[in-house]
């Protein structure tokens, strides 16, 4: 049983270091990678702003989609306005979770409806900090033809709320017998070295890499999901305890 890897890249939007994106994609098309890119569509975060506004940046987007990469509407402006977890417990931050249901409408209609005028089609959903409720997936539905969600803690892909679901756990490439591990990466964050490192990885993982286009949603999550997110979970613990007891000591 081999394991199979998917990339996913975080935060593109008009104010993105343009650089390190360039960066990503040569390495990504070095290697034929057709990865998730996740497109805030007004974005309004100064903590995922690098640049001044660039309009060209759309061109750079529909050339993407072109070539394979899968869009993903990335929240509608990434700020963060409530500190509710929602259904994938990672972060107690939110752009959505906790949001009343008609705004939440407002958002994903917006953000979809910004991203379809500037030639995209999205089909995948990626919440900002992996953070959102059962009103978000019921306002993707009744909103967009979006299917798919790229979060959760899981092995493999399932079904789950009338959405197909690819997990997300890591953000670097993994060293794994199997599964179907989504490495989130962030170009706007990443050094000269983390390029490097990243371009080093997956130039030893060619033939586990696949896109999205390859997979089966055919299972719910079972008892082996169900471990892996506790397993998670007491990890996270376990680091928070570590961090507060080495705090503790300053
Ligand atoms: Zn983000």
């Amino acid at each position: 049983m081999t394991s199979r890897l998917l990339v996913r890249l975080d935060d593109a939007s008009p104010f993105m270091n343009r650089d390190k994106w360039e960066t990503m994609e040569a390495i990504l098309d070095k290697y034929n990678i057709k990865p998730i890119v996740a497109i805030i569509p007004n974005n309004k975060d100064k903590e995922v702003s690098f640049e001044d506004y660039q309009e060209t940046f759309w061109n750079m987007a529909r050339s993407w989609e072109k070539k394979g990469w899968n869009i993903a509407l990335h929240g509608y402006d990434h700020c963060f306005i409530t500190n509710k977890k929602g259904i994938v417990p990672r972060n107690n931050y939110s752009e959505f979770a906790g949001v009343s249901y008609d705004k939440q409408v407002e958002k994903i209609r917006d953000g979809y409806k910004l991203l379809r005028d500037r030639g995209l089609e999205p089909t995948v959903w990626v919440a900002p900090a992996h953070s959102f409720d059962k009103n978000t997936l019921k306002a993707l539905k009744q909103n967009t033809s979006i299917e798919i969600v790229s979060d959760g803690l899981a092995i493999f892909p399932y079904l789950s709320y009338g959405f197909k679901w690819i997990p997300q756990q890591v953000c670097h490439v993994p060293n794994r017998s199997y599964g179907v591990w989504t490495i989130c990466l962030h170009p706007n964050n990443m050094s000269d070295k983390d390029f490097k490192i990243f371009d080093k990885d997956i130039s030893k993982k060619l033939e586990t890499i696949i896109d999205i286009n390859n997979i089966k949603f055919n299972r719910f999550k079972t008892v082996v999901d169900h471990l892996f997110f506790i397993f998670y979970i007491l990890k996270r613990v376990k680091r928070q305890i570590i961090n507060s007891l080495v705090k503790g000591r300053r």
